[in-house]
């Protein structure tokens, strides 16, 4: 049975409601987005043809605090995977312990078909859809696939000519434009720390263990420079093109050079070609996947060689690939808490805007350090307590601290 993006959330969530043994009226509550906003989006084109693409913003639960979420450029982006990647945010946050609740956006669009004015114009367009749902208190935007610190400048920028400077309305923009250090390495930098906390309570270390990464963008080619530094052998990477092996390790500094000049991981002389969808399948201790959704299913979990995968990406587990790699003993680290470092460093980036006082990037490193090891430490103690998994126990503590909020508040 193949189920979608939002059906596999709501099916890991159910597994922490039943753990929980929760009213069942609180799954309703809590499975159901506040708001789903659909936008249509017409331009000219460049060539001055006309073009209608389509904008999604859903609002998942704002019990903890403002709503909070990326934007996709992608085009693949549908309601359902929105849906399900704004329900993830609300989990993910109550997780790492920031004060946001939980969204999600996006444009179905082929970012790579569109010159950067064309990109401009369709940001522009978008935030004029949306401005009156996104707010520096009500929700903030960052960026996910395929969106940057230049996409959320034009945000930053239209939102401000209708309703004042706002610097606050969306994270993740660049240091010159109030953005925050640090943010850029924040996701990477945070799956560095979990990973070497889940290694180091089993008593491991992150130096001399092979990792095997899928995606090069954002979250992927930070991930491999940090623990390049840290001594760990990254032994395989991967984009859309394809990938480069080397079992000794590669150079990852090298390959960052030559990324920047080609654009693209294949092509690098310090190691063998993969094919496009050959990285899940290398020998490796950790795998990361980094890129995109629903990758390890029923067929792809049982190439897997790693003993732990790490969640980079957003949901890369199908319902079926997470039951596989449990079957065969590989740990799997959920989205939820591993990738929770670049919400963290925009809750620090939103915090500088609203105080308009920058901090050092030793100051945010340090702060990041202290959430995410609070963060992992936490999921745990519970995974200890409820006997399950490290996915279970991350939506156990998430749903538990929304629930939480959602009382406190109180209902009439
Ligand atoms: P990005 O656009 O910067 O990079 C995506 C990378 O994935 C690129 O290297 C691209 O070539 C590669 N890719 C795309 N399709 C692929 C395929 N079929 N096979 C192999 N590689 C492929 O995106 P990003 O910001 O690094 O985000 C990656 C994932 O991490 C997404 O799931 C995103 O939701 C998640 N995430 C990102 C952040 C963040 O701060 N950027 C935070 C949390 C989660």
């Amino acid at each position: 049975m193949s189920v979608n993006a939002y059906e596999t959330t709501n099916h890991f969530i159910d597994q922490g409601l039943s753990a929980l043994k929760l009213d069942p009226r609180y799954r309703t509550l809590l499975l159901t987005p506040t708001r789903e906003v659909r936008v249509e989006l017409s331009m000219l084109l460049d060539d001055g043809s006309l073009a209608n693409f389509i904008g999604y913003r859903v609002q998942h639960d704002d019990a903890r605090g403002p709503f909070k979420g990326g934007l996709r450029y992608h085009p693949s982006v549908e309601l359902d995977e929105v849906r399900s990647l704004a329900s993830l945010m609300t989990w993910k946050t109550a997780v790492v312990g920031v004060p946001f609740g939980g969204a999600k956006g996006g444009i179905q669009c082929d970012p790579s078909k569109l010159s950067s004015r064309e990109l401009q114009r369709l940001t522009r367009r978008f935030v004029d859809a949306i401005g009156g749902v996104i707010g520096p208190q009500t929700d903030i935007p960052a960026p996910d696939m395929n969106t940057n610190g230049q996409v959320m400048s034009w945000i930053f920028d239209q939102y401000s000519k209708r309703f004042g400077f706002s610097p606050a309305v969306v994270t993740g923009k660049p240091v010159h434009l109030h953005g925050s250090l640090g943010r850029d390495a924040a996701t990477g930098r945070g799956c560095m720390i979990v990973l070497r906390e889940v290694l180091k309570a089993d008593g491991k270390q992150l130096a001399g263990t092979r990792v095997a990464i899928q995606g090069f963008g954002n979250v992927g080619s930070w991930l491999a420079r940090l623990l390049y530094e840290a001594g760990a052998k990254v032994v395989a990477v991967s984009d859309v093109n394809g990938g480069v092996h080397n079992g000794d390790g590669l150079d990852i500094l090298k390959l960052l050079e030559h990324v920047a000049e080609t654009r693209r991981v294949p092509g690098f002389a310090g190691g063998q070609h993969l094919n496009p969808g050959e990285l899940l399948a290398v020998d490796c201790d950790v795998l990361v996947p980094a890129a995109l959704g629903h990758v390890l299913d029923q067929t792809t979990a049982r190439n897997v060689r790693a003993k732990y995968v790490l969640e980079g990406a957003n949901g890369p587990c199908t319902i079926e690939g997470d039951q596989v790699l449990q079957e065969r003993g590989i740990v799997a680290i959920p989205d939820i808490l591993t990738n929770a470092g670049g919400v963290t460093v925009s809750y620090f980036e939103w915090t500088q805007n609203i105080q308009q006082h920058a901090w050092s990037e030793a100051d945010v490193n340090s702060r990041l350090e202290v959430y995410m090891v609070a963060a992992h430490d936490a999921v745990q103690n519970v995974r200890r307590e409820y006997g399950c998994t490290l996915r279970t126990a991350a939506f156990i503590l998430g749903i538990s601290r929304v629930k939480e909020a959602t009382d406190a508040r109180g209902m009439d």
